[in-house]
């Protein structure tokens, strides 16, 4: 299995090489051509098995193909607000910023530039406020840091077409739970869910079934 069977567009390909990821992981050789295919997905894979491109290359081709649509719509080419159609959740500040640069990397090689926010806590709220002024089309987040700036009017989850958990176990260890549920009532109810994971306690299986509609299990002998 090669980058290119899996469905990739040659910008992301580009981005792949640029990389020097040579052939895809495991994970991602499971993941991509099901995020693509717009189901949900429950992967289960140790720390360092490339998760992050795992969902990140799928969905950055999704988008690529809702701009280029937009854009044989006809949509205002001087509209400028975007709308957050891609929610990641992460536990920590570190790991934002992880994922921000990872997606922001392989996004580098489309046509159209996307608008990618991380924001976390622990540092001053305005900045990352004034970010949001004109909406992202991905935003990957902690949680309690997304609740006060829904809090604040200060983004919109309503065209949310993907959310992301990256590193559920680590979400539920640091306590998220309560967090993500208020997220998870702001957001369409019509939506793919994508729930990562490197260990699968009871708990994380509570929240995967809560969450997931028929997903694709990766490396899951049996999630009932
Ligand atoms: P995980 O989230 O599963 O812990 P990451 O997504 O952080 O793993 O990836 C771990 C490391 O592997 C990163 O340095 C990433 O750049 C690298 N990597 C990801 N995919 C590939 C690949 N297909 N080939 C080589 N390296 C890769
Ligand atoms: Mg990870």
């Amino acid at each position: 299995m090669t980058f290119a069977t899996l469905g990739l567009s040659p910008e992301l390909l580009l981005a792949v090489a640029a990389r020097q990821y040579t052939l895809p992981t495991a994970v991602q050789t499971e993941a991509i051509p099901a995020v693509l295919a717009g189901q949900d997905v429950m992967a289960l894979a140790q720390t360092g098995s490339g998760k992050t491109a795992a969902f990140a290359l799928p969905l950055l081709q999704r988008l690529q193909q809702d701009m280029e649509q937009d854009r044989e719509e006809g949509s205002k080419e001087g509209s400028k607000q975007r709308k957050v159609k891609v929610l990641v959740l992460v536990p920590t500040r570190e790991l934002s910023g992880q994922v921000g640069q990872t997606i922001e990397a392989l996004a580098g090689h489309l046509p159209k530039k996307l608008k990618v926010a991380v924001i976390y806590g622990g540092a001053s709220i305005n900045p990352q406020m004034m970010h949001l002024r004109g909406g992202a089309d991905v935003v990957i987040s902690t949680p309690g840091r997304l609740l006060d700036l829904l809090d604040n009017n200060a983004l919109s989850l309503q065209h949310v077409s993907t959310l992301v958990l990256d590193e559920a176990d680590r979400l539920l260890d640091l306590g998220f739970a309560d967090e993500i549920k208020r997220i998870l009532e702001q957001l369409p109810a019509q939506r793919q869910n994508l729930f990562f994971s490197a260990t699968f306690s009871p708990a994380v299986k509570k929240l995967a079934l809560a969450l997931l509609h028929e997903p694709k299990r990766i490396a899951i002998e049996d999630l009932t």
